[in-house]
């Protein structure tokens, strides 16, 4: 869990607030689904990472 402020009166708020407790803006973190795009891309990158050192490991020469 992180904070993040609040895109209408700046208060820092937890990102999985659903709205503002200050000025009652919903949070545009939540409604983008922010943190699961982060994590989704880092596995995405971690799948090719293991993909590409998986067919290095085999393809080389011995
Ligand atoms: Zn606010």
């Amino acid at each position: 869990m992180g904070m993040v402020n609040c895109l209408y009166c700046g208060e820092s708020i937890a990102d999985d607030m659903q709205r503002c407790p200050k000025c009652g803006a919903p949070s545009h973190y939540q409604k983008r689904g922010f943190r699961l795009g982060a994590r989704a891309r880092l596995m995405l990158l971690f799948m090719i990472v293991s993909v590409a050192s998986l067919i290095i490991a085999i393809w080389l020469p011995r």
